[in-house]
């Protein structure tokens, strides 16, 4: 079950914190402690004044501002009025503040670069990404391993060439279909460093047919369990009707690449279903190995959130209970943790929660994702969450108004949802579509032929 791999990915992310930040000694102890946003400390390393200072430009005006990075020629602020983030040119600002930005550089700069700057994307949402032909692997016999570009796989399971290139063309398209995405998740990622991905057998102990892969945070390897990889039954084969080919169990890797991907976000305190509703986003949207598609959004959702309950129907309409907004947006991991210690449905629910909200977010509010944009891009260079969350997710509204923006945008596809302090799935929620059925079934007895 996807919710007790990640219940173990929360229950991990203790040692996760640790062996991250164990790279960049003196840090550790401020990330446990700023719950907003980004730990000022961990940008600016105790001695950079994280707080908004007055700058004057080259022209004479003053501009209150955060300092948020800066190398040679640019330089990042947030403006606290609006929560938004920009880059200037270090020639846009008065002599005097050019220096002193220049001299906290070199002072506290890591390879002539101050503070973890924030990429500002302003390209349109992407239809899809593919990754471009074959992964090549090579065997490193010092290491053991299989290297594809940015991975090393180690293959216990001893599963064949063709299944360890599909897992690494996976591994590999988690990257470059997150990089397509016109939004900072690239932020805090150490660029070089190579990651591990362990391809087990089948999991020992309490794990055992429970999970098809888990993130482990304290090494940073993602652990896949082959004998889920595979679809045992060929009746759920002919049932993923719209997603010809695709094992069903893909999706938990591309779920754990994606926390080990953004593992620096997955780590500030940042409310749960961002890195979940991400993980699930591009699990949803992962069509085939390798092949994204975003642009199908309202179907890929809306499967990816049936297929784990009753997947062995076609479901017409579906009544969804989920979690009241105003709470759910500020739900931190340890909250989110103790809903997944209260059973499967608890859980399952607040993923499919994140995957919706994410949606909302990305396709129907805004341009291109624009509000969630500004909304990171505050968050990740400092701003207090609540406030990037009210200012750019919210602008205005109340959270009553959005669970009806996202009620309106499901009500006539498929989901009827309800906002509820406590939720459930109950047997009455489902409308069976026989229409789909009887077709699912044509197509299963077609190809018992041999059509
Ligand atoms: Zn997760």
């Amino acid at each position: 079950m996807l919710n007790r791999i990640l219940l173990l990915i929360i229950v991990l992310m203790l040692g996760g914190v640790l062996a991250f930040f164990l790279l960049k000694p003196g840090l550790l102890k401020n990330v446990m402690q700023d719950a907003a946003g980004v730990p000022s400390n961990l940008i600016f390393q105790d001695e950079l004044p994280h707080k908004v200072e007055t700058w004057k430009g080259s022209d004479g005006a003053s501009l209150e501002a955060v300092l948020v990075a800066a190398d040679d020629k640019r330089v990042e602020f947030r403006i606290p009025a609006t929560q938004r983030v920009h880059f200037l040119e270090m020639s846009a600002l008065a002599k005097d503040d050019q220096e002193k930005i220049k001299g906290r550089v070199t002072k506290w700069g890591i390879d002539g670069v101050l503070g973890y700057p924030v990429s500002l994307r302003t390209d349109p949402w992407p239809n899809g990404w593919r990754i471009d032909g074959r992964v090549n692997l090579t065997w490193n016999a010092k290491k053991k391993v299989w290297s594809s570009e940015h991975f090393d796989l180690r293959n216990d399971a001893k599963v064949n060439q063709e299944t360890l290139e599909t897992v690494a063309g996976i591994c590999e398209s988690v990257d470059g279909a997150l990089k397509s995405l016109p939004l900072p998740l690239d932020w805090g990622r150490e660029a070089k460093g190579r990651r591990d991905i362990i391809l087990e057998p089948a999991f020992k102990g309490e794990n055992k047919g429970k999970l098809a892969g888990f993130f482990d945070g304290r090494t940073g390897k993602v652990h896949i369990d082959t004998s889920q990889l595979l679809e045992r039954d060929n009746q759920s084969i002919v049932f993923e009707f719209d997603k010809p080919k695709k094992r069903q169990k893909y999706d938990a890797i591309v779920h754990e690449v994606t926390h080990q991907t953004m593992v620096s976000m997955l780590l500030l305190d940042m409310p749960a279903w961002i890195p979940e509703g991400m993980a699930e986003y591009l699990s949803a949207m992962h069509f085939s190995p390798g092949n994204y598609q975003f642009h199908t959004s309202y179907s890929a959702v809306r499967y990816h959130i049936n297929k784990r309950v009753q997947a062995e129907r076609g479901i017409k309409e579906r009544k969804l209970h989920l979690y009241e907004m105003n709470e759910f947006m500020g739900r931190r991991l340890k909250k989110w943790n103790e809903v997944v210690q209260q059973g499967d449905v608890a859980g399952l629910l607040q993923y499919n929660m994140a995957l919706l909200l994410v949606d909302y977010f990305f396709h129907a509010d805004g341009k291109n994702g624009e509000p969630m944009r500004y909304y990171l891009e505050a968050v990740l260079s400092g701003a207090p969450e609540k406030e990037a969350r009210e200012k750019h997710l919210l602008r205005g509204r109340s959270y009553h108004d959005l669970e009806t923006a996202v009620f309106n945008r499901w009500k006539s596809v498929g989901f009827a949802i309800d906002f509820e302090s406590n939720p459930r799935i109950e047997k009455e929620d489902f409308t069976v579509d026989w229409g789909a059925i009887s077709i699912m079934r044509q197509n299963a007895a077609n190809r018992a032929r041999g059509k």
